[in-house]
Order: structure tokens, then sequence, then C-alpha cells
């Protein structure tokens, strides 16, 4: 594996390339003098007009390893004058690119999805260095968003239109098209994933876009526009820009953007929702979440446990599906002893570490925001059963690391309930009946995911029925759709009507005109012309 720069960061000054491990399954850990190496000197580049541009930008914010807090790289404000060009060469870039055959876009992905295969390990090496994910972790960050490219090679199926003869000689059809500059706005709990929602298919069904990654770890991003390019799509085509609240203010505002593809939390979601909408935007966003797994006493206990255990404190727990909330009904309760001591078993540690099951939360804040919710849930009259805050990382004793944590007699009105705390914390809650249950999880204000666990078919039919959340697990702990359907949710975790990918993602970056057409047989004889109101019949 290589370890020249990426094309996205500009190399102030050389550093030694980090040792490597290379295990039976390919690469497993990094030798501990590479976490330690020289700080690095990088720049994140922007990507405008099909090259990788330094910018100027006067405001820079320091990306760290959240495992070590070494600086991995700076990431630019993208200056005003940037972001223009961003939109110019973008707008420029649709003249050509909306006329492109659709076989030519479907090469183009096929291209794609190739390259992203063979850059898998690079793409999540970059994600772990910057987000803090375990590495197999990361692998599976990529291969969710590849699955989304590799359902665009299927295109030209999914953009045909309807045709109708509506009377004789006179046909209509539609055409499906595209809307023309696209934004996409993305989190950091997913730095592979969520762009790949975004940019392949608002690209193969012939728009041009420009993608603005998390400021806290653009480095898989850039990865892609690299691959992207190699792939063969036009310059102008996709553009990176970066930054925060000002580039987002951009991207809401800016006349040629036609829609924006959002994912991440409530406040800034709603904001960009409300902001984008207001000057005539299409808006889809996917906003946060308090995930519920209701556990009933019948339930395979050995399958439970596990699959509760991985979707709590799996990516420590910063997945929006992640398994927050455990309801436990009746007699279940007496399980939380060994759901404890599943999770006690957990090795946290730094993503590239052998055996790592948690790694670091993203950022010292967010640290401190998930300990102070803990200790919120303690003063409110909750128990702590596991309290993952003093754990201990040796060898990375400036991470950001937080251990398993499992929070009892949690109710409803307790602050640790009501907020998404985005880390590896369960909170637990116990009711009598499967009926409380369903009440309890439709009155969270959140409808992302949910699950429950049981063996009986009759139960798992009512749930579903009952059930308001977009995206439910039937003994399936984090039932996120495969790109043939589409990325649900329901209430207050989503704003906009149109999802993320699948045929939904198609509609959402596309418009349908119908055309009306006659070419009457006798006109090509008859010279007499009708005055009547058209009534197609
Ligand atoms: P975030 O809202 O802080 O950041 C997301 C994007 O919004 C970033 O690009 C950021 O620059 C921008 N942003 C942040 N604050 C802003 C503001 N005040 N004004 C304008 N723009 C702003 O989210 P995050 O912390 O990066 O991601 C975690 C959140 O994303 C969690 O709430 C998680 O549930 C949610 N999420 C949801 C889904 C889903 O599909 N429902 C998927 C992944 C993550």
């Amino acid at each position: 594996m290589s370890f020249a720069p990426l094309q996205g960061l500009r190399l102030f000054r050389s550093r030694a390339a980090p040792k490597l491990r290379v295990g039976s399954k390919g690469l497993r850990s990094f030798s501990r003098s590479a976490i330690s190496f020289e700080t690095p000197k990088y720049a994140t580049l922007n990507y405008i007009n099909g090259k990788f541009v330094e910018s100027k930008a006067k405001e820079w914010i320091d990306l760290r390893n959240p495992a070590t807090q070494e600086l991995v790289t700076r990431v630019p404000q993208s200056t005003p004058e940037e972001l223009k060009e961003a939109a110019r060469s973008a707008s420029e870039a649709f003249k050509t690119w909306r006329n492109a055959s659709v076989l030519s876009r479907q090469r183009k992905m096929l291209d794609l999805q190739a390259l992203i295969r063979d850059n898998m390990d690079r793409l999540a090496k970059s994600i772990v260095e910057e987000q803090g994910k375990t590495f197999p972790d990361a692998k599976g960050d990529v291969l969710r968003g590849l699955q989304v490219v590799e359902m665009m090679c299927g295109l030209p199926d999914f953009t045909l239109g309807q045709m109708t003869e509506v009377a004789k000689d006179m046909d209509t059809y539609t055409i499906r098209e595209p809307l023309g500059v696209v934004g996409g706005i993305c989190p950091f709990n997913f730095p592979a994933m969520i762009p790949l929602w975004m940019f392949p298919v608002a690209i193969a069904t012939g728009n041009t876009c420009i993608i603005k990654p998390s400021e806290k770890d653009p480095g898989a991003m850039m990865i892609l526009a690299e691959l992207a390019e190699k792939a063969g799509i036009p310059k102008g085509v996709l553009n990176v820009v970066h930054g925060s609240v000002d580039t987002v203010n951009f991207i809401c505002d800016e006349p040629s953007i036609k829609a924006i593809s959002f994912v991440g939390s409530d406040h800034a979601g709603k904001y960009i929702h409300a902001r984008g909408s207001a000057n005539g935007k299409r808006v889809q966003a996917n906003l946060g979440a308090k995930n519920h797994g209701v556990i009933m006493p019948d339930a395979n206990k050995n399958h439970t446990l596990n699959a509760l255990t991985g979707a709590a404190f799996g990516a420590a727990g910063q997945r929006c599906m992640a398994l927050s909330t455990a309801v436990f009904v009746g007699e279940a309760k007496h399980w939380l002893p060994e759901l404890v001591e599943r999770a006690r078993a957990l090795k946290v540690s730094e993503g590239f570490q052998e055996n790592t099951d948690v790694g670091p939360l993203i950022s010292p804040q967010a640290l401190q925001r998930a300990k102070d919710l803990i200790q919120s849930s303690i003063d409110e009259g909750a128990t702590v059963l596991l309290d993952g805050r003093d754990v201990k990382v040796p060898g990375f004793e400036k991470g950001n690391f937080l251990g398993p944590t499992i929070i009892k007699d949690v109710k409803t009105h307790m602050k640790c309930y009501q907020e998404e705390i985005f880390a590896p914390v369960l909170v637990c809650l116990c009711v009598d009946t499967l009926d409380e249950a369903i009440e309890l999880t439709n009155s969270n204000r959140y409808g992302n995911g949910t699950a429950i666990f049981t063996t009986s078919g009759s139960v798992s039919k009512k749930f579903v029925k009952e059930i308001d959340v977009g995206q439910v697990g039937v003994n399936v702990p984090i039932p996120v759709p495969l790109p043939m359907f589409a990325f649900t949710g329901s209430r207050d975790s989503i704003r906009g009507d149109i999802n993320f990918y699948g045929r939904s993602g198609i509609q959402f970056y596309t418009q349908l005109k119908t055309v009306t057409a006659l070419w009457r047989e006798e006109d090509a004889v008859s010279s007499r012309a009708s005055v009547d109101m058209p009534t197609m019949q």
C-alpha cells in the first residue's frame, strides 16, 4: 500500500511514511511508532473545475486524529470567490454533462465502482486517521457507499420514462431530466458512505455537483474526488469545497444550486431545510435519532444481547442508526447483567489496533458532552451499571475515549433520554407490555430506526404495523436498507419527503417533463385547420 500524499492534500513538509504491519486479513494495525510520527503539515485542498487547488482561506480548521490529538491536516474555510468559482464551474459543466448519453454516464459509474473497490484500504485508512473508526468498520463505511455506486450502474433502467398513445396519433411521454447544479452537505460520522449517497446519484442522473464534506474529516471525499476524476468524470461535474457555516449558507443561497442534500444534526438540518426551501430549492435532510430496541422476553437471548452490544457500542455509538435506547419488556429486564458483561468485554482502543471494538469519539468536546450527559443521568436518579468515563487506553492517553456505558432506571423526562448522546452509551428503560413499548417509542420525537427482538411472528407483525419509525428491524439491530430500497425516516428525523438513494434518490435529483405530441396521419394530406379546444378524444 502506498502512502504518497493524497491528491486532496498539499504537503507542506515531508514526513516519514508510517510502518505497516500487514496481517493475513490485509492491513490490521499500525506500529506504535507510526502513530507518533512527527506532526504532519498537510492542508486539505479544494477540488474545483477538475483541479485540486490550494485555498486562499484566512480561516483554517485544525483536524486532529481523535485517538492521538496529532494534527492530520488543516481544513480551509473556502473563500467566497472559491465557492463562486465552484458554482460557476458546475454551471458551465452542466451545459454539456446533461447531454452525455446515458450509456456514457453508466460507464463512468462502472469505472468508479471498480476504483473505489481497489482503493478500499486507502479510503478506510483516511477514515481511521481522521474520524477514529476501527479499520474494519471504516471499510464497512466505504462498502455501504460503494453499494450505491454499484446500484447506479443500472442507471439506464432507472431513468426509463412512460409513454402511452392518449388519442389517435397523439402520444404522451415522460422524460426524467436532471435539475442542474446540486449541493451536498455531509456529517462527520460516515465520511465515505454519505457523500456516496449523494454525488454518484446526482452525477449519474446528469446533474453537476458541489459537495461540502464535514470539516471534521474531509479526507475520504478528497480521495473519492480523485477516483471520480480517474473514472473520467469531466471537469466541473464534481466539485468539493470546505468549511462550516459560511459554506453551508452559500449552498443554501446560491441561485444556480437547485437542490440540497443534507445529512447531520437536527440543529443544522432544520436550518438548512428552512433556508434552502425559502430560496426555492428542493431539499432532502436526514437528521438526528434516538433509536429504540425493544426486547421481548421470548427473544433469542444470545442473538439479542450480541445485537444490542454491537449496535449500541459499535462505531463508538456515532451512527445515526445506533441502538442507543433499550426497552426491556417484562422479564427481559433480567438480561441486563449479562448485557453489561458483554459490553465490558469490548476492547476500547485506536482504530488500527488489533481487535479494537470501540474507537475514540470525534472530538474532546463530543467526549465532554457525553460525560456530562452520563453525569446528568445520575443527578436525575438513574443508575449507571457500566461507567466508561474512566477508561484507560495504553499508548493513546490523549485520545477522546469513552468506554461502553450502560444506564438503567432511565425515565423519559431525563436529559439522557431526551437528547441524542452520539457516544457508546446505552440508556435502558423497562415496561410491562408490548403496547407500552410501542407507545414509548412513538412518543419520542425521533423516528429514524428501531428494532424488535422476538421469536413471535404475531408480535413482530403488530410492532411493524403500529410503530411510527422510518426503518424497522425484526431481530435486525441496524436495519439500514440496501440501495435497491431507500434510507427512510419519520417525524423529527427527517425534513423533505424524497428519501436518499434507491429509486427515491433518482427521483430527488431529477424532474419529470411530460410531452404530448401529435403527428396526425391525415396532416400529410389535409390542409384544413381545427380551431376547437383539443379534448384528446
Ligand atoms: P452536524 O449537523 O454538526 O454537521 C453536519 C454538516 O452541517 C457539516 O457539514 C457541518 O459543517 C454543517 N453544520 C454544522 N453546524 C451547522 C450550523 N449551525 N449551520 C449550518 N451548518 C452547520 O452533524 P455531525 O455532528 O457532523 O453528524 C452527526 C449527526 O448527524 C447526528 O445527529 C446523527 O444522528 C446525524 N446523522 C443522521 C443520519 C441520517 O441519515 N438520519 C446519518 C448520519 C448522521
